[in-house]
Formats: C-alpha cells, sequence, structure tokens
C-alpha cells in the first residue's frame, strides 16, 4: 500500500472546532473503547492512583471510567464545546481557569480534582506544565493527527512519560488510497520507527 496517499493531508484546527460545532462526530464512542476494558490491566499493571493522559481527548467516556477507578486524569482537547459537553454528559461540576505560560489556553478541573482538561493544541503542552504520566490512552489521537505532525507529537508524547508508564495505542488498518482519513493510516512499521 502507498502511505504516500496521505502525507500531505492537513486537517486545520478550524476544521476539528467546525466537526464538533456541527456535531459531525462519528468518531465518538458513547459506550467507550472495548479495547480499553480489554488492556486495562497492560495499562495498570498492578499499579493503583496512576496519573494517565488523553492526548486529543474529545469527550472520551473512558475518562470517567479511569477516574472512577481512582486514578487521576488528564486530557487535552483544541475543543472547548467537547470538555463542557463531557462534564455535562457525567453531570460533573467543573471549574475553569487561565493556564499560566499558555496564552489563551484554559483548564477545565473537576471539582472533585481528579479530571483536568486543557483547552488548546497539544503542541502548547511540555511537562512542565502538565507533568508527567504512568499511562497514556492514545485512541483517535496519533491517528488524527497530521502525517507531517507525527513526529513532533511522538517526541513530545516521549517527554511526558514516566519511565515505567505504559501506552496504549489504538490503530486502523485500511487502504489509504481509498480514504483520505482522519483516521489516518499509520503502518506499523511507522509507529515502531516513531517510538523507537
Ligand atoms: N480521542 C477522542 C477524540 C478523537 S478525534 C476519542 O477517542 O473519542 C480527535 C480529537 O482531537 C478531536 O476532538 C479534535 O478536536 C482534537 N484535536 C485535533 N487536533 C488537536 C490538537 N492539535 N490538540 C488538541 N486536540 C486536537
Amino acid at each position: 500500500t502507498d502511505i504516500g496517499a496521505q502525507k500531505d493531508r492537513v486537517v486545520t484546527e478550524e476544521e476539528w472546532l467546525q466537526k464538533w460545532e456541527m456535531g459531525n462526530i462519528g468518531f465518538h464512542k458513547e459506550q467507550g473503547h472495548p479495547l480499553l476494558q480489554k488492556y486495562l490491566d497492560v495499562l495498570l499493571n498492578g499499579r493503583s492512583g496512576l496519573r494517565i493522559f488523553f492526548p486529543l481527548c474529545g469527550k472520551a467516556v473512558e475518562m470517567k471510567w479511569l477516574a472512577d477507578m481512582g486514578h487521576s486524569v488528564v486530557g487535552v482537547e483544541v475543543s472547548e464545546r467537547a470538555l463542557k459537553e463531557f462534564f455535562a454528559e457525567h453531570s460533573l461540576p467543573y471549574c475553569e481557569e487561565p493556564v499560566p505560560g499558555i496564552s489563551g489556553a484554559k483548564k477545565f478541573q473537576s471539582t472533585s480534582g481528579n479530571i483536568s482538561l486543557y483547552c488548546c493544541s497539544i503542541y502548547d503542552l511540555s511537562s512542565s506544565v502538565v507533568g508527567k504520566f504512568d499511562g497514556v490512552w492514545d485512541r483517535g489521537a496519533l491517528v488524527a493527527v497530521n502525517p507531517c505532525d507525527r513526529q513532533r507529537y511522538v517526541s513530545l508524547m516521549i517527554t511526558l512519560m514516566e519511565k515505567n508508564s505504559s501506552y496504549l495505542l489504538v490503530t486502523v488498518s485500511y487502504d489509504p488510497n481509498k480514504h483520505k482519513g482522519p483516521p489516518f493510516y499509520v503502518p506499523e512499521s511507522e509507529i515502531k520507527s516513531l517510538f523507537g
């Protein structure tokens, strides 16, 4: 297959915001992702009270699952609407504050304190703002990143991981000549070279 077919494709932040405004969010899974349930033990590895990161989080219900299990969840998402829908749909009270050091960014934090969602681009984050994580749930994230930004995304993710962290990655396999994406096709060979 020719992965070059998608190499120059760009989806802008504006286009993502528009998808949320139009309710054009076929990627959202109301029931959560079965692969997280299946591989939860791999993510947790017997540990409790972890810090789990959700890159490009949307309003993923898995954030609620993990918070309910006693973990602390951090997400990042450009769409404020997505984050507000998340809190509303789970009836979670939250507060909103600016993020020192990232102009225009907002942090939405559940009143209980265990869910913090940053409204900004992931490329604005660094470990000095969000710290490091014991686990990552990457679903609809690497595959949603523009192909030209993959290396930058992965390099950033690596800087956000603790030494013994686990990273669950969901990808999709299809013929990239037949669909333009997102989700983009990221072959396993590329995942290996990106993460090293
Ligand atoms: N992970 C979620 C959402 C997947 S869709 C899920 O599983 O349902 C990809 C999401 O990334 C969209 O909600 C989009 O608004 C957001 N997004 C796109 N580019 C982004 C960026 N640079 N920084 C943060 N969020 C981004």
